[in-house]
């Protein structure tokens, strides 16, 4: 990769500091704002973030941008904190923008004095009627000109407790006819009488994201503060308090969010799928969530890849899901271990093969790994896909059909010399006979078949359940649809299948790969137990998702 030239243009910032001696170490951060789980656009930029400071000797900080106290828990902080250590990184520090709220508060006061900031009592509706718009400049009111005591005697009003929510705020005094609406006396601090995960109630005064943000970078000595394009407008107001208050000039650079096809990243819709029911939860393996794709089989190294692919751009674009799945169908290819699931069985009983006979055939674990091999019980009943039969074949069909001749895996070839039915109709067993000469490996029957089907020996197997996983919406960017995104939900996002598998897997723990023959790939539920096994299907062996055409 390195002669390539570089897909991310926050590198080429972070090179060009260090070769002008503009920093001697980087520090970068990661601030999540602890209300939800982490999903695959966290993803990016926490390989972002961390990747800089890996592949520049610097650090990079974790901070939990709690200054929100209403939608915040502790809950969220911990498993932010797993996803980010089982994605391959380890922060230098743990910090907590409440932490800061006495020197965001100390800050707060300065400004006063300065006479850049004043108590204003008008309505939040109120404060955005008089913001003006992007034609017509803003107003200025009559809390504006508040002598620097009022303001430092009403702010301290404010934090005693002295007046309601919504009563009061406190604003930066900058200027009502900028062009960037952000700098029209933006909001630095609201009431709110909210229990905090941290504080508790000591504060009964919250910092807003601008106010917090950018001040904490600068407390922590951030180098290269990097976030997504929506904040390029609050730069400015960023560089503002920077320079009013004279502390450590952090810088924030912006890059485009990842959006990706057939799911939504607001934490907020994703709360409401958990919320509502639509999923098992925020692990749920049609989730986007980090904690989602890691139950469903994806793995560290594959998200990673994921992201170095997609790279970093200046512009906002929809990635396909597809690529998603090729980076983790790439890793399996070479690292699952290949086994034997019949997903949706039917009967097939080999009448000239002697009953309660049985013999063991070798099958390769790995591709190109000849060594690498395991024995499988094979005996005169075995289980088939019912899919790899067809009563009445169609043309060029060449796996089981009346009269048809097929090889079993790793076994023989069979032929198939008639079906039973039940009262439905539907096929219940298929009656077969086998060439004892055409053993895979010992083959002397000269026969060729064009089919392979996979099979499991019904005497020597074990039950398990198959989550057959798709898309979570129908269409490819449910956020861009009109009305309520949760009409758009693909109803059959998941699929149960009860079927049968190999022996010799129940033990297999949660997280476990495997590529089950002609199936997928597939890994060991949370919820697998010895008695019921439960595989998720990771991913397809190939591409095989047909877009639903709009209408
Ligand atoms: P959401 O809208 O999903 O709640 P957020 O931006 O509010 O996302 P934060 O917890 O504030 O979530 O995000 C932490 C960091 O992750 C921020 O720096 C943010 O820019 C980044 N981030 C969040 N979503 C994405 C995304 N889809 N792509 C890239 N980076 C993202
Ligand atoms: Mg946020």
């Amino acid at each position: 990769m390195s002669e390539e030239k570089s897909n991310n243009f926050i590198e080429e910032i972070v090179e060009q500091d260090l070769k002008e001696g503009k920093y001697k170490r980087i520090l970068t951060r990661f601030p999540p704002e602890p209300n939800g789980y982490l999903h695959i656009g966290h993803a990016k930029s926490i390989c972002l973030n961390f990747g800089l400071t890996m592949k520049y000797n610097g650090d990079t900080n974790l901070r939990f941008d709690d200054t929100n106290p209403v939608t915040e828990d502790t809950e969220y902080v911990e498993s932010i904190k797993e996803d980010i250590r089982w994605l391959g990184f380890s922060w230098i520090n743990e910090f907590y923008a409440s932490d800061y709220f006495e020197r965001l508060h100390e800050f707060a006061i300065e400004l006063i004095k300065k006479g850049l900031a004043y108590v204003d009592d008008s309505t939040s509706e109120q404060i955005a009627l008089e913001k003006g718009s992007h034609t017509t400049p803003g107003i200025e009111n009559k809390y504006r000109s508040r002598s620097v005591e009022e303001n430092l005697q009403l702010f301290a009003g404010m934090k005693n407790g002295q007046f309601k929510e919504g009563e009061k705020v406190l604003r930066a005094k900058i200027n009502m006819a900028s062009t960037n609406m952000h700098m029209r006396d933006p909001v630095m601090y609201r009431i709110k009488y909210a229990y905090h995960h941290r504080t508790g109630d000591k504060w009964c005064i919250y910092p807003l994201y601008d106010f917090a943000h950018g001040q904490s970078d600068s407390i922590e000595k951030i180098t290269h503060s990097v976030c997504t394009l929506e904040f390029v407008p609050h730069r400015e107001l960023y560089d503002w308090y920077i320079k009013e208050l004279g502390i450590f000039p952090s810088h924030q650079y912006e890059f485009a969010r990842l959006n990706m096809t057939y799911t939504v990243m607001s934490k907020r819709k994703l709360l409401q799928l958990v919320n509502e029911q639509f999923v098992s939860g925020w692990d749920d393996p049609r989730m986007p969530t980090i904690s989602g794709l890691r139950r469903k089989g994806y793995t560290p190294s594959s998200i990673r890849l994921f992201c170095e692919k997609i790279g970093i751009a200046r512009r906002d674009n929809l990635i396909d899901i597809s690529l998603l799945e090729f980076c983790i169908r790439e890793e399996l290819n070479t690292t699952a271990n290949r086994r034997m699931a019949v997903i949706n069985p039917v009967k097939l009983i080999i009448e000239n093969y002697e009953d309660g006979r049985s013999e063991r055939v070798t099958l390769e674990n790995l591709p190109n790994e000849p060594e690498n091999v395991r024995e499988v019980s094979f005996g005169r009943e075995i289980y088939i896909e019912r899919e790899d039969f067809m009563e009445i074949p169609v043309k060029k069909w060449f796996r089981l059909a009346p009269g048809q001749m097929v090889r079993l895996k790793g076994a023989y070839i069979i032929k198939c010399e008639r079906i039973e039915k039940d009262q439905s109709g539907e096929v219940s067993c298929i009656y077969c006979s086998y060439f004892p000469e055409s053993k895979s490996g010992h083959d002397t029957s000269n026969m060729k078949v064009k089919g392979v089907i996979h099979w499991v020996h019904a005497l020597d197997c074990v039950p398990a359940e198959f989550r057959l996983y798709s898309h979570l919406f129908k269409s490819e960017n449910p956020a861009l649809e009109s009305g309520d995104f949760k009409d758009d939900i693909n109803p059959d996002s998941l699929i149960v299948k009860r079927g049968v598998i190999e022996n010799g897997m129940k033990t297999s723990p949660y997280g476990n790969h495997f590529q089950f023959l002609r199936n997928g790939y597939f890994c060991v539920d949370k919820d697998s137990k010895a008695e019921n096994l439960v595989f998720n299907r990771t991913v397809g062996l190939k591409d095989s998702f047909v877009p639903q055409k709009k209408n």
